[in-house]
């Protein structure tokens, strides 16, 4: 039997981390979904297209490859699994991640991966879109000041230098558009769990979340 846990929840909440961890106990495979418009949008980024021309970026999603290999990601073929964590990209991906056409072509990559095997699904719109009949749906949120110090301590481990306020304030901009967006939309589904996180550690989300599952 295919088991299918979406993990969805606001930027910076830690559920890449925490649904990478639930992959790797139930030997199942993760997919990062946010990668998938990030790559999407470091692709735009580079060929300087602007990126309120809809068309231009619908006929660029329409020639463009993008696979997900063992926590990679690949785009037309090349690894860009560092250059999507970029700030740049944080600032622009929900931009593209609004555009319908754009999210039909992700969620039909994301439920080909997932109609054969078992997968931990991360990202906005899994519980209540890609995967509706998913077996567990989680939906993992923080305060904004802890997502944004969570996310300020992983850019320094990576060397990026960004400034609290900066984070935040992207954070917030980010919720935002993600969750006003007219296309599946950042919300929990109507039977998923919601976790708080702010004062717990990842082990002790995870083992909730195992607990919950029941192995
Ligand atoms: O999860 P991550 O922060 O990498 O996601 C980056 C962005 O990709 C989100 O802010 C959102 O705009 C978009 N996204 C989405 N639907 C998903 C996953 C990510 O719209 N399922």
């Amino acid at each position: 039997e295919k088991m299918h846990i979406a993990i969805d929840g606001p930027a910076g909440a830690g559920k890449s981390t925490i649904a990478k961890s639930i992959a790797k106990k139930l030997d199942i495979t993760y997919i990062d979904t946010g990668a998938m418009y990030r790559a999407l949008t470091y692709k735009v980024l580079k060929e300087l297209i602007d990126l309120n021309n809809n068309d231009i970026i619908i006929n660029i999603v329409n020639k463009t490859t993008i696979e997900l290999d063992k926590n990679k990601v690949f785009l037309d073929k090349q690894d860009v699994s560092n250059e999507i964590r970029h700030p740049i990209i944080n600032n622009n991906v929900s931009k593209i991640a609004r555009i319908p056409e754009v999210r039909m072509k992700m969620v039909e990559i994301q439920r080909e991966i997932a109609y054969n095997k078992s997968v931990v699904m991360d990202g906005r719109d899994i519980g209540t879109y890609v995967l509706p009949n998913a077996n567990y749906k989680f939906y993992l949120t923080a305060s904004i000041d802890e997502r944004a110090y969570r996310r300020y301590l992983e850019l320094k481990k990576k060397g990026i230098l960004a400034s609290f306020q900066d984070i935040k304030n992207e954070i917030i901009n980010r919720d935002k558009m993600d969750t006003e967006r007219s296309i599946a939309p950042l919300r929990p589904a109507q039977d998923a769990i919601i976790i708080n996180t702010t004062s717990k550690s990842i082990k002790m989300v995870i083992n909730e979340i195992i607990d919950l599952i029941g192995n």
